[in-house]
C-alpha cells in the first residue's frame, strides 16, 4: 500500500475509505459494511468518519465494519464545530468513542471552523492526547488565513492534517494553501475526490481515461495519488466499484498525461476563497 507520512513520522495509507451517508439507508447498510470490510481486506485501513455523518450512525456503521479488527486500521473521526468548547470537545469524543465501540480514535478532526476560538479547542484535543483518547489532531476545511492563525495558538503548529475539498475541478488549493502546508511536511486529506460522483460522468475526463484503458473514476484518483502527500478518502459503498477504485494504486500517470489534465482541468491563477462541500 502506498503510504504517506504525518508530520510525526508515522506511516498511513495514501488510499482510505470515506463513510458520508453510509448508514442512512437500511436497505444499502449490508453491502456499505461488505465494502468497507473489503476495503481493510485490500489495505484500504483508513477509515474517515465524523459525528456529523447521519447523527452518529455513520460511526456505529464503521463500529460494526470493524468489529475485531480495530488493530488494523487507522480511524479519523471529528468533533463538529459547535461541540468545540473545552468541555464540548471532550464530551463529543467521548460519544464517538462510544458510537465507534473503541478506546481511542487514531486522528481526530476539527470539522470546519465555527465560532469557539482556536486556543480552546486546541486545548481539549491536547488534553485528549494525553488522555490516550485520541492519538493525533489535526483541522479540516481551514483556509490559508485560518492556518495562520492557528499556528499561533498552543498545539496548532503540530496538526497532522488538513482534511479538504480538492480534486480535478476544484484546485484552488493549489495556489496558496496546499504550498503552505507542504512547506511544514503537513499532508492534506483530499475529501470528495469524485466530486461526488460528477467527475465520474465528465465528458473530457471520460474520454482522457478511456484512451489510457482506466474508469474516470480510476483518473480522478490516480491524478490526487501522484502526490506524495495528499491522502484520498472516495466514499464508496458498493464492492465493484470499491474494486475500480482499487485500481487506481496501480495507474500512475505519466508527466505527459498530468500535463493533459493540467490543460482540461487548469489550476488555479490566483487567491480563491476555500471551497467546501
Ligand atoms: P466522493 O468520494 O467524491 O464520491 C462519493 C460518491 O461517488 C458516492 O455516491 C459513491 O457511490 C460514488 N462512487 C464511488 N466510486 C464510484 C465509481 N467507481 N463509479 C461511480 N460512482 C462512484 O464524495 P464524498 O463522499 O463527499 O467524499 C469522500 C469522503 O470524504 C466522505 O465520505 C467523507 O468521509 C469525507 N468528507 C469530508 C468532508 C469534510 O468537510 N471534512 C466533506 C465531504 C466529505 P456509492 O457509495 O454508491 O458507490
Amino acid at each position: 500500500m502506498k503510504t504517506v507520512t504525518l508530520p510525526c513520522g508515522e506511516h498511513v495509507p495514501a488510499f482510505g475509505q470515506g463513510t458520508w451517508y453510509m448508514g442512512d439507508d437500511r436497505a444499502t447498510r449490508t453491502e456499505e459494511i461488505a465494502a468497507l470490510r473489503l476495503g481493510l481486506d485490500l489495505g484500504l485501513t483508513l477509515i474517515d468518519t465524523a459525528e456529523m455523518y447521519g447523527d452518529g450512525r455513520a460511526e456505529q456503521l464503521v463500529a460494526e465494519a470493524t468489529a475485531g479488527r480495530r488493530d488494523e486500521v487507522f480511524l479519523v473521526s471529528k468533533v463538529l464545530p459547535n461541540h468545540a468548547t473545552r468541555r464540548g470537545t471532550v464530551a463529543a469524543c467521548e460519544k464517538s468513542l462510544k458510537r465507534l465501540k473503541t478506546d481511542r480514535i487514531d486522528l481526530y478532526l476539527l470539522h470546519w471552523r465555527g465560532n469557539v476560538p482556536f486556543a480552546e479547542t486546541m486545548e481539549a484535543l491536547l488534553a485528549l492526547q494525553s488522555a490516550g483518547k485520541i492519538r493525533h489532531y489535526g483541522v479540516s476545511n481551514l483556509d490559508f488565513a485560518d492556518m495562520q492563525e492557528l499556528w499561533a495558538v498552543a498545539g496548532g503548529a503540530t496538526v497532522a492534517t488538513n482534511q479538504l475539498l480538492y480534486n480535478l475541478t476544484r484546485r484552488g488549493i493549489e495556489w496558496d494553501l496546499l504550498p503552505w502546508l507542504r512547506e511544514r511536511r503537513i499532508p492534506v486529506m483530499a475529501y470528495s475526490p469524485l466530486e461526488q460522483a460528477r467527475l465520474v460522468k465528465n465528458p473530457q475526463l471520460a474520454a482522457f481515461a478511456r484512451r489510457l484503458g482506466m474508469t474516470p473514476a480510476q483518473a480522478a484518483l490516480a491524478w490526487l495519488l501522484a502526490n506524495d502527500d495528499v491522502i484520498v478518502i472516495p466514499k464508496c459503498g458498493r464492492r465493484e466499484r470499491l474494486q475500480e477504485n482499487f485500481g487506481a494504486l496501480h495507474r500512475s500517470l505519466t508527466a505527459p498525461q498530468l500535463a493533459e489534465l493540467d490543460r482540461l482541468f487548469p489550476p488555479p491563477t490566483g487567491p480563491r476563497p476555500l471551497e467546501m462541500l
